[in-house]
């Protein structure tokens, strides 16, 4: 055990209230203005050496130089937008913007970002290299981060050897950590389509020309290709989650639209989904003579942690909360993360941290994040900094 920061510490009181005010004022992807005011207000007090705002529009990005700060360069990574959601709670840090709610726990990953950045800047001799703490825009499915590295000369301005995120995981006890040497989390796609056939009379369809049919036969063909294409040894989902169609009992309508979500962990498994998708419209078309148009939208790639990587995050997890306390390769998530874009082609890692077992799930309207996480997030920054 090697705690650097205590319940008790007063740095932690201060971040316990900064928190919660976050909490109490969340922000959508890329409007994060007073959040991003607030991280730089406390930034600006401490004993940096340079504070980088605006980076995709909200972004900052804080640098540190310790002992020989050529020597090494380590990125940390915290979110900072909330979700368009109800806040159920009616604690007194409850969202005071209605309709939109940290229910994903940014606001506690900002915390302990800044934690660390506060003891890190009183302490510069503790560690070598130099630091550099990434406060990012809209990861909720708006790809901040994508955004972030895209910019001009990103990884050139700030030349990360190394990469690391931290997500808060609730089902893990407080004080926990997960963490995988491969696959965390997974890619997320969408798409959209239309299956468009010849409206008329329900009474009379052999003059129409009906897309429900077709496109009732589209969803169950969808629905093998995870069971019949992908490798039973490899893990893919396909959901239709919204299909419209149809205005009344005697009308067969004109067309039909649905949409969906495709997650899976390798570039293999994505194409065969993407290619057999294709193949089924194509078929659906012959079978029904209907046309269907399939606009299929790739998103955030999946993440995938560099195994050398995780092993330093593992070593600096087991100091902080013993080795009892961090578990191996627990099944991957199939939610996704942009943190993905950091380690897509620089080495990295992302760690999970306990939310508690008794935690409302991620994104949930009661949910919130663990205040004493501020304390355990934090000192496992400080030791991957120390450490790593
Ligand atoms: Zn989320
Ligand atoms: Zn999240």
């Amino acid at each position: 055990m090697n705690p650097y920061l205590t319940l008790e510490s007063d740095l932690i009181a201060r971040m316990r209230q900064f928190r919660r005010d976050i909490h109490a004022h969340p922000e959508l992807a890329f409007k994060e203005f007073r959040t991003a005011d607030k991280v730089a207000e406390v930034l600006e007090t401490l004993n940096l050496d340079a504070i980088h705002r605006g980076q995709a529009v909200t972004g900052i990005v804080a640098v540190l130089k310790g002992r020989n700060p050529d020597s090494r360069h380590i990125g940390l990574r915290a979110d900072m937008d909330a979700l368009p959601l109800c806040e159920l709670n009616h604690f007194d840090h409850a969202s005071r913007h209605e309709g939109k709610m940290h229910a994903c726990g940014h606001d506690g990953h900002t915390s302990m970002l800044l934690t660390a950045a506060c003891w890190l800047s009183e302490n510069r001799d503790a560690f070598e290299g130099t630091v550099y703490f990434i406060f990012q825009p809209a990861e909720e499915g708006e790809g901040g981060a994508r955004v972030m590295v895209e910019e001009e000369d990103f990884f050139g301005r700030f030349p990360v050897e190394a990469t690391y995120g931290m997500h808060n995981w609730p089902g893990l006890p407080q004080g926990h950590f997960g963490i995988h040497h491969g696959p965390v989390m997974a890619a997320m796609d969408t798409f959209a389509l239309e299956v468009k056939g010849r409206g008329g009379h329900g009474g009379i369809p052999n003059l129409a020309n009906d897309p429900i049919v077709a496109s009732a036969q589209l969803v169950s063909g969808f629905q093998t290709i995870v069971a019949r294409n992908v490798s039973p040894l490899e893990q893919a989902v396909v959901s239709v989650t919204q299909i419209h169609g149809g205005d009344g009992d005697n009308i067969i309508p004109d067309s039909v639209t649905m949409s969906g979500t495709v997650r899976s962990f390798s570039r293999e498994v994505r194409e065969k989904v993407i290619t057999r998708m294709k193949e089924v419209c194509a078929g659906i078309e012959v079978m029904f003579g209907v046309e269907v148009v399939l606009d299929y939208r790739p998103g955030f790639p999946p993440t995938i942690n560099h195994a050398d990587n995780a092993e330093i995050c593992i070593r600096a997890a087991k100091k902080v909360a013993g080795e009892g306390a961090v578990i191996v390769d627990l099944p991957p998530s199939m939610g996704a993360e942009d943190f993905a874009y950091f380690i897509l082609e620089h080495p990295g890692a992302y760690i999970w941290i306990g939310n508690g077992e008794q935690s409302p799930s991620l994104h949930n309207p009661h949910y919130d994040f663990n205040d004493d996480n501020l304390v355990t997030g934090a000192n496992y920054w400080i030791e991957l900094v120390i450490s790593a």
